[in-house]
């Protein structure tokens, strides 16, 4: 039996809707159509906004007393209450949603698994020449991709990875990747969850340009702070909120400077930031995880520049009135999780940059990237 290309036959709520914009999905794997993958999934990498926003929670209803009679117990027995509380949450949205689309920021995050069964029609398998038994990273987002979990088996609450035993559907339109060889499994999850952003910045980047980067320390703003500097911007300032944050971003060695500031406070990191580079800049990267970024960015940019928000904590409503109400005339840009090439150039990135897999390889892998053996 075919399906739609774009996944519509599993869309339970509403009728008629793509998967990404439905609350349900259809995640029953005993039955496939022809044109399903179906993946044995391994790790979650949940996004970083979503994983926040539940770690948060979680903290906070441990805080309030882990037993609290209207909170289902967590069934990972020696989790810290965060953890279990983040498990719990989990398993309550995809068991409500058939998928793992955070109800509160509305973002996913991506997946690690080995390929249980491609359909005759499976045409994202073939595209990217993968076959029965291969482990592969999914390139499009847990938000529109149909999830069931059997169990967890650790939560962890530093990498914002989950490992479950479950089954994922892909369908003829999605898009996967077989995981590098030599490389870290997590490493390579971590980056290939924010495959877009280095890639479009590398395109945004003029010669000579000022790039200012919220966020620099994390997954995404490292890449983009390293392809903007590749890319030949004259100047990268690179903003997070903590010394510890921004340790790693200074060891990276992109960025002109790294100033200290909190992106939502939109006077302050937007002096702070244009006093660094000199002068207002040609490109902004919104990289955080938090919300109230928007304002910071576009007092930085110049008129006539360009605010790149990747942050997935971005609001449309905030950025277009915002800048509107201080009539700065800038092109602002949503991060699309895709373009061509994406993985592939994300890891080229990573290969190219010793200190960069370092980095990522001591933080997601616990060693230099590079996988033992
Ligand atoms: P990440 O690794 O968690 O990095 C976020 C960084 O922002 C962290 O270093 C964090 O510092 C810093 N930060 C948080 N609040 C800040 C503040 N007020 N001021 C300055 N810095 C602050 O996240 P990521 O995985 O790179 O993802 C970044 C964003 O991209 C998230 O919103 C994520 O949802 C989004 N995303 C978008 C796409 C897309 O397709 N557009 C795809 C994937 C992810 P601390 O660690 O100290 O908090």
């Amino acid at each position: 039996m075919i399906g739609e290309r774009f996944g519509t036959h599993r869309v339970i709520d509403p009728p008629g809707a793509l998967p990404q914009a439905a609350w349900r999905l259809d995640n029953d794997v005993r039955r496939v159509f022809d044109d399903e993958v179906v993946i044995d999934v391994e790790t979650l990498n949940i996004d970083s906004a979503s994983f926040r926003q539940m770690e948060e929670r979680a903290a906070k209803e441990a805080g309030a007393g882990g037993d609290r009679p209207d909170v289902e117990q967590p069934a990972l027995a020696g989790l810290s209450g965060t953890a279990a509380g983040v498990e719990r949450l989990l398993l309550s949205t995809v068991g409500e949603r058939g998928k793992q689309h955070n109800p509160v920021t509305g973002s996913g995050g991506m997946l690690v698994g080995r390929i249980a069964r491609i359909g005759p029609a499976a045409t994202c398998a073939r595209e990217a020449g993968v076959t029965v038994g291969e482990r592969v990273a999914t390139l499009v987002s847990l938000t529109l991709t149909p999830l069931s979990i059997e169990r967890v088996r650790a939560v962890h609450l530093d990498t914002h990875q989950i490992d479950v035993e479950g089954r994922a559907i892909l369908f003829a339109s999605g898009a996967l990747a077989r995981l590098p060889a030599g490389l870290d499994d997590r490493v390579a999850l971590a980056a290939l969850d924010v495959a877009g952003a280095a890639p479009q910045v590398a395109r945004l980047t003029r010669p000579g340009a000022a790039v200012l980067v919220l966020g620099c320390g994390g997954k995404s703003g490292l890449l983009v702070a390293a392809a903007a500097k590749r890319a030949g911007a004259g100047v990268v300032v690179g903003v997070e909120r903590s010394d510890g944050a921004a340790a790693p971003a200074r060891r990276l060695g992109a960025c002109t400077s790294v100033v200290v500031a909190d992106a939502a406070d939109a006077l302050a990191v937007s002096r702070a930031a244009v006093a660094a580079a000199g002068r207002e800049f040609d490109l902004a990267v919104s990289c955080v995880n938090v919300e109230n970024a928007e304002m910071g960015a576009i007092l930085a940019t110049r008129d006539g520049g360009t605010v790149y928000f990747f942050s997935m904590a971005t609001s449309f409503t905030r950025a277009a009135l915002g800048a509107e109400g201080v009539s700065r005339d800038v092109a602002m840009l949503i991060g699309n999780g895709y373009c061509p090439g994406h993985a592939a150039a994300t890891l080229a990135l990573l290969d190219e940059e010793p200190v960069l897999r370092e980095i990522f390889g001591e933080r997601f892998g616990g060693k230099g990237g590079r996988r033992a053996g």
